[in-house]
């Protein structure tokens, strides 16, 4: 079969490089022969690569060692739950940002372990743009806010963020490592790695160490962010082959130029999809325009009939995983790192034809 371009919004594209090198080490790992699968988490082979994986993710943002950085299992997911319960004393809130479906996730997860604020939130106009920092009614005592600053389904993003009084927990599954990113603003950072990181399995942590060892009396070992940074990420058995994926997914980005290259162009390649979006009458991108997400991209067909043939004709095009979620139907093309510029061509291409030939 011929290659294919894999617009799904996650598990999602893992850079053909990547690809290739993880095949041909699949079976003799390091000249072992055994596969890299097959190895203690504990061998010296595997936490070199695993440090290495560290030191990769630290330089690609440049952060720095008042940071710890952690792999865990339990995608973005499970961390929604740890948020709280690590960073929200008992009695105490937490503010958060309702910009949409994953938003949301968080905040009714953290409803169960602290009293949640929503101190802005975009549901009246159906999430079609990001609240502005400046429109957030910051609560005075609480713990921490938390943002969501890419929400993958909606296809809005937070372009400006400022420091804050409070600690500024975000939820980057679908925008880390997409362009660069000033860790520094933000006392965590977190998501699930199957987007721009690696295979699903895997989640990571960026966060401030002074915010560590004040977890409720309640939180359980594997969710506690200071017990993960005491056993460095291996407490317990971690998912070994996810991390040795990323570690390779952290190497190339660093050989294409990093984050201010990827970011480039990310921006190079969102830019001609909504440009040709925005020039149609057959198609159309509801979200507000300064807000619109470089990884996630939504679109209507204006002739909602025809939603089923432009998937069975762009999948048998070799354009895959392109049906947009249940909740807001349409089309989404989630277009990250390891999308080259050449599938955003042939999707246009498509898109271009099919309207043409149905309008
Ligand atoms: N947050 C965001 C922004 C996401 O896009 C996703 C997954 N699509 C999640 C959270 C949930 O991630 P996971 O499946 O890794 O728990």
């Amino acid at each position: 079969m011929s290659k294919a371009f894999n617009f799904g919004a996650g598990p999602a594209a893992i850079p053909s490089p990547v690809l290739k090198e993880v095949q041909n080490e699949l079976l003799d790992w390091k000249g072992m022969g055994i596969s890299v699968m097959e190895v203690s988490h504990r061998s010296s082979d595997f936490i070199e690569i695993a440090k290495k994986a560290e030191q990769d993710f630290r330089d690609l943002l440049s952060i720095t060692d008042d940071y710890a950085v952690l792999f865990l299992h339990g995608g973005a997911t499970l961390q929604t739950a740890m948020i709280p319960m690590n960073l929200a004393p008992e009695g105490g809130s937490a503010d958060y940002v309702n910009s949409g479906h994953w938003a949301k996730r968080s905040i009714n997860e953290a409803k169960k372990y602290t009293t949640v604020n929503i101190v802005g939130s975009s549901e009246e106009e159906n999430f079609t743009y990001f609240p502005p920092q400046s429109s957030w009614n910051l609560t005075e005592d609480s713990s921490y806010i938390h943002i969501t600053p890419n929400e993958t389904i909606g296809g809005i993003s937070l372009k400006q963020i400022d420091s804050s009084h409070l600690p500024l927990v975000a939820d980057y599954s679908s925008g880390i490592l997409s362009e660069p990113l000033d860790v520094n603003k933000f006392s965590l950072i977190y998501g699930g790695a199957q987007k721009n990181i690696g295979p699903a399995g895997l989640g990571f942590a960026i966060i401030k160490k002074s915010l560590l060892g004040s977890a409720q009396e309640l939180t359980p070992t594997m969710l506690n962010y200071t017990s993960i940074h005491e056993g460095e990420s291996m407490y317990n058995t971690p998912p070994t082959f996810a991390w040795y994926v990323a570690g390779k997914v952290f190497e190339w980005l660093k050989s294409i130029g990093g984050v201010e290259e990827m970011g480039k162009i990310n921006n190079n390649k969102a830019k001609k999809i909504y440009s040709f979006i925005d020039e149609s009458s057959f198609y159309e991108n509801k979200m507000n325009k300064s807000d619109r997400s470089i990884m996630n991209i939504p679109f209507l067909l204006r002739k909602e009939d025809l939603n089923q043939k432009f998937l069975q004709e762009s999948s048998e095009a070799g354009l895959l995983a392109l049906k947009g979620h249940r909740s807001v139907g349409g089309m989404r093309a989630s277009i990250y790192n390891a999308m080259p510029e050449e599938g955003v061509d042939a999707l246009i291409d498509f898109m271009d034809s099919f309207e043409k030939k149905e309008s």
